[in-house]
């Protein structure tokens, strides 16, 4: 098959660049770009942009504000937003909980949470794992209980990202015990300032603060914020797992920190060693994004939400080829890779550092995550092992 972008494509992946430079603020790209992390008032103004254009959500149904995109120009968009230092939209809105409501939400609950979400003025986090429940997701404990026109949740979720932030958290409960694991299981949507729900942090190796737990003591949830069929939760948690199927091969982060090795490498890159193994990165990285292209291509033909193992393959080398780009960008930086910071300000004394370079051993130790969350990668080899090689 042919992987070169057409004509229009081109042309379309150029109007997305454009539209990036000119209408996401200057400061906020320059300020990514130099290597700070985006905050909570960067996603969110970014969402608020990208829905005053009716680009927060292209992959929605056009109903609700998507595009008529073909896969191929939804990646597209993507990748010139990353390398445009524009913060992606929040994940948990518009690749998880929104496609779900969408799809198997009543109209009530389309109309209360879609527009929302959409813009971000609801802050969803995801309430899966438990503290025995992460590959084996089906053993999880949390339970809800009917009593009237209420569900009562008891129970704890873990490695809830930002929910500090969170206005909201999709979870997966079991309303079943007796039931089959997978069969006894609800998606609830619960307002996270409902009494009985706590978040507490989990700090982290990278200094930073990013995910949390969350206890839930008898929290009294309405029946109506159950979304779809009772029990039915196992399958709207798998197709929310089966629409992201490219989107966990991170090409475009990768891409960008390439650059960022080739903008600070300097005098380092002369080193044979260092050169060969940013050939090798950027080599693997164009084999990835072939990869994706090629999935792209038939994704087309295949109906939205029905799990796709190539994405494991992708998932898989993608968070590998993260990792190798950020150790490779500290090892680059020699003396100046260790200097570390907590915050975007550049502390005292750090000023003659190369611009990027603070953020590297942060960065660093952040993406050793990337082998973990959206399925550990022992999880997706299994999965490959089972689905493509037929073991
Ligand atoms: C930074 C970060 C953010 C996250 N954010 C969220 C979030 O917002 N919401 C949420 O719900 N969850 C989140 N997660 C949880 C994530 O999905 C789980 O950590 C992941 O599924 C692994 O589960 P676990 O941590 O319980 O590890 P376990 O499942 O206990 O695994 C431990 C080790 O055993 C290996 N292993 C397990 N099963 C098998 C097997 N069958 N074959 C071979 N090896 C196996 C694993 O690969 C791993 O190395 C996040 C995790 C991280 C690290």
């Amino acid at each position: 098959m042919n992987t070169a972008l057409s004509k229009e494509d081109r042309a379309f992946a150029e109007e997305m660049r454009a539209f990036f430079a000119s209408e996401m603020p200057a400061e906020m790209r320059e300020r990514l770009g130099r290597g700070g992390h985006p905050s909570r008032d960067d996603i969110v103004t970014t969402m608020r942009i990208l829905d005053d254009h009716g680009l927060a959500a292209p992959h929605w149904p056009v109903e609700w504000g998507g595009k008529d995109w073909t896969p191929l120009q939804r990646h597209l968009f993507a990748e010139e937003m990353v390398m445009a230092n524009v913060p992606s939209p929040l994940a948990f809105n518009t690749a998880m909980v929104g496609p779900v409501i969408a799809t198997f939400g009543s109209q009530e609950q389309k109309e209360r949470f879609l527009p929302a979400t959409a813009r971000c003025d609801i802050w969803w986090s995801q309430g899966f794992s438990e503290p025995n429940a992460g590959s084996d997701l089906a053993s999880l404990k949390t339970t809800a209980v009917r009593d009237g026109d209420e569900y009562v949740v008891n129970g704890q979720k873990t490695w809830t990202t930002l929910g500090q932030f969170g206005d909201w958290i999709f979870c997966l409960v079991r309303t079943d015990s007796a039931a089959k694991k997978q069969r006894g299981i609800s998606f609830l949507l619960i307002d996270m300032t409902s009494p009985g729900l706590t978040v507490r942090p989990i700090h982290l190796i990278d200094g930073g603060y990013e995910v949390n737990e969350v206890f839930l003591d008898n929290v009294r949830v309405p029946a109506d914020q159950l979304v779809g069929e009772e029990n039915q939760g196992w399958s709207y948690a798998k197709f929310l797992l089966g629409n992201e199927r490219t989107a966990n091969a991170s090409i475009g982060l990768i891409k960008s920190r390439i650059l960022r090795i080739k903008r600070l490498g300097g005098t380092a890159l002369d080193d044979p060693l260092l050169r060969a193994r940013l050939t090798r990165l950027e080599v693997e990285a164009t084999a990835l994004e072939m990869s994706v292209l090629r999935v792209l291509a038939r994704e087309a033909s295949l109906p939205p939400g029905v799990p796709d193992p190539t994405s494991s393959m992708l998932k898989l080398k993608g968070s590998e080829l993260q990792q190798d780009a950020s150790e490779l960008l500290t090892d680059i930086l020699g003396p100046a890779g260790l200097a570390y910071r907590e915050t975007d300000e550049v502390p005292a004394g750090f000023d003659a550092l190369p611009e990027g370079a603070l953020d590297a051993m942060p960065t660093y130790f952040n993406w050793r995550k990337a082998s973990i969350y959206a399925g550990s990668n022992e999880v997706q080899r299994e999965i490959i092992a089972k689905t493509i090689l037929k073991f």
